[in-house]
C-alpha cells in the first residue's frame, strides 16, 4: 500500500522520465482532482495510504500524461481571469498569454455604451468573450462569439451555461465576420497565428489542440490579415481591434492595419517581453 507522499514521488520521477515538464506539479495537481482536495491539502495527508480505488484511476491518467495529454484535459478545466472553463479537444486550451488580454481589457476598458456590440472572432472555448461577458454583465452591451467549427461553439455554449452567461452572449458559426455583420465598438481575437513551419515543431502536447484552432498559414497570418480588411468596414468609428498575434508579427501586423482606416496602432508586450497583442482605432 502506498501513501499519499510516495505516490507523488512515484509519479513525479515516472513524468519526470517522459519529459514532462514541471512533473512534480503536474502530478500534485493529478492526485489532488482524483482525490478530490486542493493541492495544498495534499500536504495534510502525506502519511495516508491510498487504497486501490483512488491508486487505479490515478494510475490512468498519470500514464496518460506521460503520453504527454495536456494536463488541462485530463483535469477537463482550466481557470482562466478568476472563472473555470470546461476544457478540452474541442478547442485550443486557453492559454496565460490570451489571459493577460482580457485582464488588461478589463482594467482599462475601452469606452462602451450601452447596447455597444463587441465580438470576440474565434472564440474557441469562449474563454475571451465569457470573460469580457462576465466584467462587464451590467452595461448592456451585445457580445458576440463567433466561430468557424461546430465543436468549438458547442464547447463555449457549454462554457456559457456553466458560468451562467447563456443570456449575456450571443453565438454565431462563421468564417470570421461573414455572418457576424458590425458595426462593432470592439473586436478582440486570438486568431491562429502559428507559421506553417512552426506548425512542424510544436511540443507533444500541443499536438492535442485542434491544427485548425493553430495553424496561421505559411506566415502565420492568413485569418489576421482577412480579419484586419473585414475590420475595416464591421468596425465603427472610433472603435477599437485587439489582436492576440506570435512574437515575430508585430511588424508585420502593424503594416497591415496601416494600409487601413486604423490609428493609434500599438504592439503590446506579454509577461515574457515578446510582442503579442497588436491594437488599433478605426478611424472616424
Ligand atoms: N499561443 C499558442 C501557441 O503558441 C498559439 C495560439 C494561436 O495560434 N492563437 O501554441
Amino acid at each position: 500500500m502506498k501513501t499519499v507522499l510516495e505516490t507523488l514521488q512515484g509519479g513525479t520521477a515516472y513524468l519526470e522520465k517522459r519529459g514532462v515538464a514541471d512533473a512534480r506539479l503536474n502530478m500534485q495537481l493529478l492526485l489532488a482532482a482524483e482525490l478530490g482536495c486542493s493541492k495544498l491539502d495534499l500536504y495534510m495527508q502525506f502519511d495516508r495510504p491510498l487504497g486501490e480505488d483512488e491508486l487505479a484511476p490515478l494510475r490512468e491518467l498519470v500514464k496518460r500524461r506521460g503520453a504527454r495529454e495536456p494536463l488541462q484535459h485530463l483535469l477537463g478545466e482550466v481557470e482562466f481571469a478568476g472563472q473555470v472553463f470546461k476544457c478540452d479537444a474541442r478547442a485550443l486550451i486557453p492559454r496565460p498569454e490570451t489571459e493577460e488580454l482580457v485582464l488588461d481589457l478589463i482594467k482599462s476598458p475601452p469606452l462602451l455604451a450601452e447596447r455597444d456590440r463587441i465580438v470576440d472572432v474565434g472564440t474557441g472555448s469562449g474563454v475571451i468573450g465569457l470573460s469580457l461577458a462576465h466584467s462587464w454583465k451590467d452595461r448592456g452591451l451585445d457580445i458576440v462569439l463567433v466561430d468557424q467549427h461546430e465543436a468549438p461553439l458547442t464547447l463555449a455554449k457549454e462554457n456559457a451555461e456553466a458560468l451562467e452567461l447563456s443570456s449575456s452572449v450571443n453565438f454565431v458559426q462563421s468564417d470570421l465576420l461573414e455572418k457576424a455583420p458590425g458595426p462593432f465598438k470592439l473586436i478582440v481575437a486570438n486568431l491562429p497565428y502559428v507559421t506553417s513551419s512552426e506548425m512542424a515543431d510544436v511540443s507533444a502536447e500541443v499536438l492535442h489542440d485542434p491544427p485548425t484552432a493553430l495553424d496561421g498559414g505559411a506566415d502565420g497570418l492568413d485569418l489576421i490579415r482577412r480579419l484586419i480588411v473585414d475590420a475595416a468596414t464591421h468596425l465603427s468609428p472610433g472603435g477599437n481591434i485587439l489582436l492576440e498575434i506570435g512574437a515575430a508579427q508585430a511588424d508585420a501586423t502593424q503594416m497591415l492595419l496601416k494600409d487601413g482606416p486604423f490609428n493609434e496602432i500599438t504592439c503590446l508586450t506579454d509577461l515574457s517581453g515578446r510582442d503579442r497583442f497588436v491594437k488599433a482605432s478605426r478611424t472616424n
